[in-house]
């Protein structure tokens, strides 16, 4: 098991929290945008169902809270599966379950969503969350490292057998997630990665930590890497996405 940090947000994040200001029932916002700007964008721009709602406030008091997706994060993703026509969806990092409802409710009722974590009192509450959105026969929950579970899933379902993948679990292990997913992923699908601008660390060469090293060697192989088209997105804490070619 990974340090808690290295799952969702990076370690600064975490001390924010309990800090003057902090208002531990917002969503996180996007990088870069005032909260006021954010809190415009969400009213506005994001339709969040109101399952999604409840999970928000559920998921705010824990002290993991911050590794949720923002709101809209979930949107985005929400989007994409539909523009994608997805009906087969991976997800690596599943926590308590807005990104896998937010994705499961975008799918047609017969698509799939196998959803990786190591946590099960995390993933208990996204089982919940399923069920409550009437989701739960669209999620496969495995339970193991998710480097296992990509490799069962080559072997069971064959190369290129998903639409869709997205990452977000403990970054060291990003680069193996992304290799995994890319030859899951089909021709024309989408990886999308989170957590890629790391609170800004990626850019100060005095943050060293395992996890930062890990994002910023990530971002740098991605963006000369010819197997995909790369589009990185300011979205919450920055999302990559990759169209597999
Ligand atoms: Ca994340």
């Amino acid at each position: 098991m990974p340090p808690r940090g290295s799952w969702g947000f990076p370690p600064a994040a975490e001390e924010n929290r309990g800090a003057p200001g902090y208002d531990a029932t917002m969503s996180r916002g996007s990088i870069g945008l005032s909260d006021e700007l954010n809190a415009y964008l969400v009213a506005v721009g994001a339709r969040e169902p109101e399952v999604l709602a409840r999970l928000r406030e559920e998921t705010a008091v824990m002290p993991e809270a911050r590794m949720q997706i923002a709101v809209e994060q979930g949107a985005l993703l929400s989007m994409l599966v539909k523009l994608l026509g997805a009906r087969r969806v991976l997800e690596v990092g599943t926590f308590t379950g807005y990104s896998s409802t937010a994705m499961a409710l975008a799918l047609p009722p017969d698509g799939r969503i196998v959803c990786c974590d190591v946590s099960q009192e995390f993933t208990d509450v996204a089982r919940r969350t399923w069920a409550a959105a009437g989701v739960e026969d669209r999620v496969e929950l495995r339970l193991a490292p998710a480097l296992e579970t990509l490799d069962a899933l080559l072997a069971a379902d064959g190369a290129g057998s998903f639409d869709l993948a997205f990452i977000d679990a403990d970054k060291t292990n990003y680069g193996g997630y992304v290799e995994g997913a890319l030859l899951l992923v089909r021709p024309g699908g989408l990886i999308a990665i989170d957590n890629v601008l790391w609170s800004g660390r990626v850019i100060d060469p005095e943050e060293t930590d395992a996890d930062t090293q890990a994002i910023r060697d990530l971002n740098a192989d991605l963006a000369t890497d010819e197997r995909v088209d790369i589009v990185m997105v300011p979205i919450a804490d920055g999302l990559t996405l990759l169209r597999v070619r």
